[in-house]
């Protein structure tokens, strides 16, 4: 019995800010307790056999009560094992994280403790605003606004505090903090800012004066989770406050692809200044497949870079590694795929111009082909199949995954369809992404608009009632925010 806890902060809610061991831990858990306020990705990383059980609260009330949270956690690890807590932010900051580290001290259950970018920092920041600055703050100090009816609270320490003030949680209670901070004699001109959805998409930023900042808040309709941040560090926001510059600047993008395949594009769209919102609507699945003997044949076929990853990943398991695929030809659909297969020291004899079935069709017409493998996703489509059959090849296929519809987080859905556009990289992110939204016509109603990769993706989309106002010419990821771009500009 090797049960365990494993206490995790997920950082406040870009999935770019959690560390690499919460993402390791993620996919070590055998169960994982997660909170409401984690990264719309992180369940992502668990293990496909992982128990999840949400036992976040919603609002003020407790959806699911600390005891129970508890006796959930304890039980789990007493039977062997691996449990992930997995929280938002920073565990030991108001997230309970001590209280539960030290249930399990007591009981000798064994636990770890992965430290998580906590929001009273993250938020300010990516609003311009530096918590200490050499000549402003030299400390800062995390209070909960929820003690603010606390006739107990030393309002005076705290309004006498000689730096930054970080309040979380409690952003109705705000007229009150306010009130008694200046009551206590802090500045009624004191600069203060609120950050809505820090780090994430639709982070709202409202600052004003502590004596102002709650009607101001409420004016513009704050809403929870925020950070309230009170101190002349605020000013900075002014300079230092994300200005979006480049093509895609003051555009949101819905990426639905998977996360493992997500952050290239993200990462491209982010620069360009676009707002990038991480929806995958498909999550893949590696199936039992196992690689036979590569010697009878003379023609690998690779049509996806997920399909080099799992081909690999089989092959070492039984085993064996790129040199068996010595003196094969290998055949792929694209660059992307093409790519995946150099990071295994191996160059693809074949590209095609046209990044499709059809086009690696057209650049096998002529190619001498006894036995074919091909090793692809179960559900892909047959054109190079039917088309090697044809010219008289024996082909074998290996299914090496499955890709299956993913939910679409709850917290998602409003940047989802507020957003301006949503990019599809395949067919069954297109089909999967309508299915998740509610269909066809909750995406007309939201205005947002859609492109694509390429011609098979855009039938799936108006197969799903779906017009695409976008396709890109070249069929890559490159090709699609080129597209995309050339769009926005005209
Ligand atoms: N352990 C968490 C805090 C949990 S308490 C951490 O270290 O960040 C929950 C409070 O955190 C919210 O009420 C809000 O004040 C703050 N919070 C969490 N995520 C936030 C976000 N993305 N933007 C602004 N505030 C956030």
């Amino acid at each position: 019995m090797s049960g365990r806890v494993i206490l995790v902060g997920a950082g406040p809610g870009d999935p770019g800010l959690m560390t690499i061991r919460a993402v390791e831990a993620i996919g070590e858990a055998d169960v994982i307790l997660h909170d409401r306020l984690i990264p719309a990705t992180a369940l992502t990383f668990a293990h496909p056999g992982a128990e999840l059980i949400d036992v976040g609260k919603t609002g003020g009330g407790e959806q699911v009560p600390q005891a129970q949270t508890e006796r959930l956690m304890l039980e789990h690890a007493r039977a062997g094992r691996v449990v992930v807590r997995l929280k938002g932010g920073d565990p030991f900051v108001f997230g309970r994280g001590g209280e539960e580290a030290l249930l399990c001290h007591e009981l000798g259950i064994p636990f770890e403790v992965v430290p998580g970018v906590t929001a009273g920092i993250a938020a300010p920041a990516l609003a311009g605003i530096p918590v200490t600055q050499r000549g402003m703050a030299s400390a800062v100090a995390f209070v909960t606004a929820r003690g603010a009816g606390d006739e107990q609270a030393d309002w005076d320490a705290l309004a006498k505090f000689p730096g930054t003030l970080v309040f979380y949680m409690g952003v109705g209670a705000l007229e009150a903090v306010a009130q008694r901070l200046i009551g206590a004699g802090r500045g009624p001109d004191e600069p203060a800012a609120i950050v809505e959805r820090g780090t994430l998409p639709g982070q709202f930023v409202v600052t004003a004066t502590l004596d102002s900042i709650a009607e101001r808040g409420e004016q513009l309709g704050v809403r929870s989770p925020a950070v309230t941040i009170v101190g002349p560090v605020v000013e900075l926001s002014e300079q230092l406050g994300v200005v979006e510059d480049g093509p895609l600047a003051n555009t949101s993008v819905v990426v639905t692809r998977t996360p493992h395949q997500a952050s290239e594009i993200g990462r491209r769209l982010r620069d360009l200044g676009a707002r990038v919102i991480d929806a995958p609507a498909i999550a893949i699945e590696s199936l039992q497949a196992s690689v036979p003997d590569l010697q009878p044949f003379d023609l690998l076929v690779l049509t996806s870079p997920n399909g080099v990853r799992f081909f690999f990943e089989q092959l070492r398991e039984s085993g064996r590694d790129s040199r068996a695929l010595a003196g094969l030809r290998i055949a792929v659909v694209g660059p992307g795929t093409a790519a995946a297969l150099r990071e295994h020291g191996l160059e693809p004899d074949i590209v095609p111009e046209r990044a499709i079935g059809e086009g690696l069709v057209a650049a096998l017409a002529g190619v001498e082909v006894r036995r074919a493998l091909v090793a692809r996703a179960q559900d892909a489509r047959d054109v190079v199949v039917d088309a090697l059959r044809q010219a008289g090849a024996d082909v074998r296929v290996l299914a090496l995954y499955r890709t299956r519809a993913a939910e679409l987080d709850e917290h998602l859905r409003e940047p989802v369809l507020s957003a301006d556009w949503a990019l599809f990289a395949s067919a069954s992110a297109a089909r999967h992404f309508v299915a998740a939204v509610g269909g066809a016509a909750v995406i007309a109603a939201s205005g947002l608009r859609t492109a694509t990769i390429g011609p098979q993706t855009s039938a799936a989309l108006r197969e799903a009632g779906v017009e695409p106002a976008v396709e890109a010419a070249t069929h890559t990821p490159d090709g699609l925010i080129d597209a995309l771009c050339d769009q926005v500009r005209t």
